[in-house]
């Protein structure tokens, strides 16, 4: 635990210094901006192809071809679903959750993108629309489909509460992705990585700075819905916390199923697309 008060006397300037004006580390207006009028034109011509449910406590992947759609809809009652994205063609270029952070804020929604790892770095998907979008930020600093959570996990669970659970969103993820590549459970568990947490409400505590949850205000009919830049492999889990309000990590929440429904565009239009480039840095880090 950090002390109640600190150890070290303020200098005499503290209040200046604490008192200058903060900086957008990343300011977005020099990024490459996500055409949403021509995406929901796109969009309009795509039909759906499939839906895959994910049942609760446990998650599932699916393939999604670049320049087609997915969608991640609430049915049955309220759920909270933990998003991993990988490229369908190279699963060591996967989603990050921290430089997406750093980019596009805490919190995601339509126009937004989710940017992948280095040295890759370009959009993987780009958030077409957000049912959830009227909520904004709550009073206590909370909102929907945050980036500032990992996934809930086994390691964390047994060391807090020294007791191993298996249906965390860490171990569906791994076991849906061993399963739909044939990698062996550990070569699977590498790829997972840090979520999207679709529908789920979170903050920061206002006094201890602490990250929190609460239930979720999606419903059944809400969606996510992305387009796809580049071939991708989506792993859904739909997380044993249920709508978040209570706890995870055990079987004690009440769960619902997740649907992932993808929506093809026609071949003709999706050939048009041009999928981003991976990052043009030169890779020399200036070594000699
Ligand atoms: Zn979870």
């Amino acid at each position: 635990m950090k002390p109640d008060a600190p150890r070290h006397p303020a200098p005499p300037d503290a209040e200046a210094r604490r008192g200058v004006r903060p900086v957008i580390c990343y300011p977005v207006d020099g990024l490459p901006q996500p055409d949403l009028a021509a995406l929901a034109r796109l969009r309009a011509q795509a039909a759906t192809r499939t839906a895959v449910e994910v049942p609760p406590r446990d998650a599932r992947c699916v393939e999604v071809p670049a320049g087609c759609f997915f969608r991640i809809v609430s049915v049955g009652g309220p759920q909270v679903g933990d998003l991993n994205l990988w490229n369908a063609n190279d699963l060591t270029e996967r989603f990050y959750s921290g430089k997406t952070r750093a980019l596009h804020g805490t919190h995601l929604s339509a126009g937004d993108r989710m940017w992948s790892v280095f040295p890759h770095m370009r959009p993987m998907a780009t958030i077409t629309e957000d049912t959830l979008d009227w909520y904004g930020f709550d009073e206590d600093g909370g909102s929907v489909h945050d980036v500032i959570g990992t996934r809930c996990d086994p390691y964390t669970g047994t060391l807090l509460s020294g007791s191993d659970y298996h249906y965390c969103c860490h171990s569906n993820l791994t076991r849906a992705l061993s399963e739909f590549t044939d990698l062996p459970l550990r070569k699977a568990e590498a790829h997972v990585h840090d979520v999207l947490n679709v529908f789920m409400c979170t903050g920061f505590t206002r006094d201890t700075h602490q990250y929190f949850m609460k239930a979720s205000p999606v419903r059944p009919g809400d969606y996510l819905e992305f387009f796809a830049e580049i071939d991708l492999v989506v792993g859904l889990s739909a997380c044993p916390g249920g709508d978040c309000g209570q706890e995870h990590t055990s079987d004690k929440a009440v769960c619902h199923p997740l649907l992932i429904e993808i929506f093809e565009t026609p071949e003709a239009l999706r050939e048009n697309h041009v999928q981003p480039e991976p990052s043009h840095y030169d890779r020399s880090h200036g070594a000699a």
